[in-house]
């Protein structure tokens, strides 16, 4: 019976085996590194979707005109 083995997981970066522990504080990742990328890949995502804040104001500007 070995109750203290880690838990294994697998870094979302770059599929590393990473032992899930209270001294890794960059779980599930492997390291700082692949946390910031796994970020950054996030960050990216939201980035890059196309803002239709412009055609939402235009029809809030049409709704304003109510004189
Ligand atoms: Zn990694």
């Amino acid at each position: 019976m070995t109750e203290n083995t880690p838990r294994i997981v697998t870094c979302p970066t770059c599929a590393t085996a990473v032992k899930w522990t209270s001294g890794n504080a960059y779980r599930p990742f492997c390291s700082e590194r692949c946390k910031l990328i796994d970020l950054g890949a996030w960050a990216d995502e939201q980035h890059s979707i196309p803002g239709d804040s412009v055609e939402e104001d235009m029809l809030s500007g049409q709704l304003d005109n109510s004189d």
